[in-house]
């Protein structure tokens, strides 16, 4: 991809860079803040709730929420309990829907905590209007419809007997989840949507939903009342293999700690997968498969490695990834840019969520909830 100036790569503010850091996250809440909004004016009018499970896709659910919150957002959905429980310390007002739906026994505190689960068996409906029986009151909850995941949600031909099992309890929303809305192209999208319409209209006032990230962007619209985002929020790209249409969230640097060369024939690393085939001068920075950079972003004969920008020149991890370290070819790197001290980039507008994951076999959703917890994090906007 050749160099990249100077200008246009990822600078770390000064005051980033203290000495006792190897390695960097920083969360730019202004582009999550921006990506939310722009899902809105997406949603033709619906209302742009965000998913904020597994630590908010890894980026922390408090900053995340808080920023979410402070720009309107009114509803969450997290996975479950003791996410939702965290989320309603965050947000007091918000409605907040836990995904899990009822665990056995969590009913009592859910309800405690204002939180309304996405309800999806009869066994569940049962415990919800229990829990709601005790506090004498109907509690309310979402109708989780199964369109075609199989995993989560009541079929679409139980609604009428749904409607009437769910007397007990006070419907919110009835929702569905897509299958493969990242592929526009795939008739399992239309034909989850058919199946959602009649089952919506066994719940008149009541909300809708079915769009996750990628849902937004398919050209059926599946908009309904609520729209459900999770990784485009946090700057995966919702429509693969087009340009990402949202701003990088995540921004992942390390320094350099140590430079060395290397004559043709030296190997690097562990089990020296990596043999140099030319002389050549190599960088370890201080980040490894601990801090999320992931094993498989090693080369491999189907794949190349994994890469870091390093004075806006694309530079390959070479030998294996390890626990702390990841080695990289700044051979080609212009001069002066690779010295001990000196920060890289790995993750940011230059190498987004989704390139990281080609290189390693994975996907961004994975990148992103299995960044680390070991980086130095700084919360930008
Ligand atoms: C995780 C999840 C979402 C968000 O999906 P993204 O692809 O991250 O936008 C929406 N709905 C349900 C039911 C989910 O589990």
């Amino acid at each position: 991809m050749g160099i990249i100036s100077p200008a246009e790569r990822l600078t770390v503010p000064t005051d980033f860079c203290e000495p006792v850091e190897a390695g960097l996250l920083t969360v730019d809440l202004s582009a999550l803040v921006s990506n939310w909004r722009k899902l809105a004016s997406l949603s033709g009018g619906a209302e742009c709730g965000a998913v904020v499970k597994a630590d908010g896709y890894g980026l922390g659910q408090a900053a995340v929420m808080r920023a979410l919150a402070g720009a309107g957002c009114k509803t969450f959905f997290v996975a479950n309990l003791l996410e939702g429980e965290t989320a309603r310390a965050l947000a007091p007002e918000a409605t907040i829907y836990v995904l899990d739906g009822v665990v056995p026994g969590c009913a009592p505190r859910l309800a405690a905590a204002g939180l309304r689960p996405c309800i999806g068996s009869f066994a569940e409906l049962e415990e919800w209007a229990a829990a709601g029986a005790t506090l004498g009151r109907k509690l309310e909850a979402a109708l989780h419809f199964d369109t075609g995941m199989n995993r989560l949600g009541f079929a679409p031909r139980m609604a009428a007997d749904v409607v009437a099992r769910a007397r007990g309890i006070a419907p919110t929303l009835v929702m569905s989840h897509f299958v493969s809305s990242q592929l526009p192209a795939d008739p399992i999208n239309a034909r989850q949507i058919a199946d959602f319409l009649p089952v919506r209209a066994h719940f008149p006032g009541v909300l809708a939903s079915m769009a996750n990230s990628s849902g937004v962007f398919l050209p059926e619209k599946p908009y309904f009342d609520v729209v459900r985002p999770g990784y485009a929020l946090y700057g995966g790209n919702p429509t693969p293999g087009a340009r990402n249409p949202m701003r990088a969230v995540a921004h992942i640097s390390a320094r350099i700690i140590s430079v060395r060369d290397l004559s043709p024939g030296d190997t690097v690393g562990y089990d020296g997968v990596w043999k140099a085939p030319r002389p050549s001068r190599v960088a370890t920075i201080g980040a490894g498969y601990a801090d999320g950079l992931p094993v498989s972003a090693t080369a491999a004969p189907e794949k190349p490695a994994g890469e870091a920008i390093v004075g806006g020149a694309r530079c390959p991890f070479v030998g294996r990834v390890s626990m702390d370290y990841v080695v990289l070819d700044v051979t080609d790197a212009p001069k002066g840019a690779a010295e001990r001290g000196q920060w890289v980039e790995l993750l940011g507008e230059s190498i987004d969520v989704e390139a990281l994951a080609a290189r390693a076999r994975t996907i961004g959703y994975e990148v992103l909830t299995r960044l680390g917890r070991r980086y130095a994090r700084r919360y930008a906007g």
